[in-house]
Order: structure tokens, then sequence, then C-alpha cells
């Protein structure tokens, strides 16, 4: 029992949302927060998506003036359909270096090349319409269930958005959604004097969305807090379903997650300092290790990964 409920509350690191304290600005087919303006090159092309790599080469930054580098001499090669977990200590980096992919920021020092180009030559619009984005904050616009999971494919037919929403695992309660206007299923309005769906609903209508996408890359930053256990497995599910085949960077947290990547990326410090499955890097004995049994409370970790995963 003691077991089973260091697993069920089981979180490895705790993570302050990917876009803390910024506001939101309207990119064109993705909502995305944006710290502040980072400007296309005169001669901006278009972003051409062929298989997916992505390519980190000596990444340098840091935010304004403090001196201090987020990141330093970031070195990492995603391979096309490769699904990567970021895993480490608040502060190490993560949700910096996510930030860089979708090019929040400008670097200090290096590139990131998606299929040799680099994210500084294109244009902002076409690199954010080739990445798909689920984090633990997605906001839904104040308007229809059908505008939410539509907009990320304007022209979507309600049959393609209701099939987005079955993969999602959100057509079970969609149907049954009645706002105060007595508009109901995808007619209904969400937010402010709209349903007010729970933080395993939004998420399925975010997943929902992101599948209608369809972008051959994606960035998920995975909720930390606790959804119930029927919730939970149907959300895991979707994400099974919308990582195939695509690129994937996660911030990881937890272990059904962690054990499908096929590559954990440790971070520390503003550096990657280990890089391995989860056996690899348990038996290693560094600092994945180290959190890892923090985080599970000195159980042999192998153990625990195999019985979680016969769980979830
Ligand atoms: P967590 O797991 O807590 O989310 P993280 O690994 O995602 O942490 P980052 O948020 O990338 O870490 O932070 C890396 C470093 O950059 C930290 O020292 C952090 O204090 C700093 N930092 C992050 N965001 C900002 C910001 N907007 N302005 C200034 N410094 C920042």
């Amino acid at each position: 029992t003691q077991r089973l409920l260091n697993m069920s509350g089981w979180v490895m690191f705790q993570v302050t949302s990917l876009f803390e304290n910024i506001g939101t600005v309207q990119n064109g087919m993705e909502t995305i927060s944006h710290p502040h303006t980072v400007i296309d090159a005169a001669q901006a092309a278009d972003l051409v998506v062929t298989r997916g790599e992505i390519r980190f080469e000596d990444v340098q930054f840091g935010y304004g003036d403090s001196g201090r580098p987020a990141l330093n001499g970031i070195n990492l090669t995603i391979a096309p359909g490769e699904k990567i977990g970021l895993v480490g200590p608040s502060g190490a980096g993560k949700s910096t270096l996510v930030n860089l992919f979708l090019r929040l920021y400008d670097l200090t020092g290096g590139r990131i090349l998606i299929d040799g180009q680099d994210i500084a030559t294109v244009t902002q619009e076409t690199l954010r319409s080739h990445i798909g984005m689920v984090t633990q904050d997605t906001s839904l616009l104040h308007r229809s269930i059908r505008d939410n999971i539509g907009y990320a494919r304007p022209g979507a037919s309600d049959a393609e958005i209701m099939e987005a929403a079955a993969r999602a695992h959100a057509a079970s309660f969609i149907p049954a959604l009645v706002d105060s206007k007595g508009r109901a299923g995808l007619e209904a309005h969400v937010g402010e004097r709209g349903v007010k769906l729970s933080g395993g609903q939004r998420q399925r209508v975010a997943i929902a969305r992101v599948l209608l996408k369809n972008a051959p890359m994606l960035v998920l930053d995975e909720a930390t807090s606790a959804l119930d256990s029927e919730v939970e497995a149907a959300i895991q599910d979707s994400l099974i379903d919308l990582m195939e085949g695509k690129t994937v960077i996660a911030i990881a947290h937890r272990l059904s997650t962690i054990a499908r990547m096929d590559r954990l990326v440790v971070m520390d410090g503003g550096r990657i300092v280990e890089v391995g499955t989860h056996s690899e890097l348990t038996a290693a004995g560094g600092l994945y290790a180290r959190l890892w049994a923090r985080q599970t409370g000195g159980f042999i970790a192998e153990d625990v990964a195999v019985k979680s995963l016969e769980l979830s």
C-alpha cells in the first residue's frame, strides 16, 4: 500500500508554469504566451519541415542583464520522430530550452535548427504553425467548444472536430455540456458566463485542438497536479496517439510519460548533464538516479517503474 501511495502521488519535479507572468498574444493559428517582441528577420523565409529533426548547437542564453546564463552550451540533436523527455531540478533550464525552441526569445549564442533551417531566419508564424503545444495551463478561448478545438485548423468540419475530440477522449463529456444560454455540445461556450470545465476536461479539449492541428513537432509541458486516475489514463492514452510519428520535446514529470520517451535529457544549472533512458540513468547512479530515489522514497527504481507501468 505504501508503495502504491508513493506511486499514485508520484510527481517527479516541481515546475512553475511554462510561461509564467507573461502576456498572451495571438500568433497566426496558435495562441502563444509571449514575453517580448522577437522580430522576424528582414528576409525571413517560410519554415519547411520535411523530416522534423531539431538541433541545438552550442545554445547560450541569459534572461535580461542578469549576467547569469540560464542555458550554457546546449548541444542536442533530436532525430525525426524521436521523443525526448526533459528532466532536472527546478531552475535547471527546461522551460527556457522550450521557450527558445518556440523562439519566444532570441539566443545569446549558438543556433537552433529545424531540418537544417536556423529558426532565427524563418518567420515566427511558420515556425509556430509547425509546433503543437500541450501545456499545463493551456488557455481556452471564451468561445464555443467548436472554436476552441477548430481554431488550429480553420475550415475544419464538425466531423473532423468530433473525430479529434473522440481521439482526445473528450467526446464523452462534450455532448452533455450546456451553457447558461442553452447552447449545447460543440456550441457550448466555455469560460466566463459559459460552462466551467474541470482541469482534466480542459486538457482534453487542448489535446483535441493539437490533434487537429497535426503539426510535425510537439512540445508537452506535463501537468503536475493530480488528476483522478480515470482521467489521467484517458489523457495518457490521447498523448500516445498525439505523439505518434512526431518529434517531441516533453517536460516530463510522470513515470508513465518518462518511460515512453526514447531518451531523457537531464539538465542542471543550464547544462545537459546526462542523456539516456530511464533504466540507463537509474543504473548510472548520477543526478537522475538521485532525483529518482528522492521522489520514490528510496524504492528500487526498476521495480517501481515496472509496477507503475503495469498500472498505467
Ligand atoms: P522549473 O522546473 O522550476 O520550471 P526549469 O528547469 O524549467 O525550472 P527555467 O524556468 O528554464 O528552469 O529557469 C532557468 C533559469 O532561468 C533559472 O535560474 C530561472 O530563475 C531563470 N529564469 C527563468 N525564467 C526567467 C525570466 N522570465 N526572467 C528571468 N530569469 C528567468
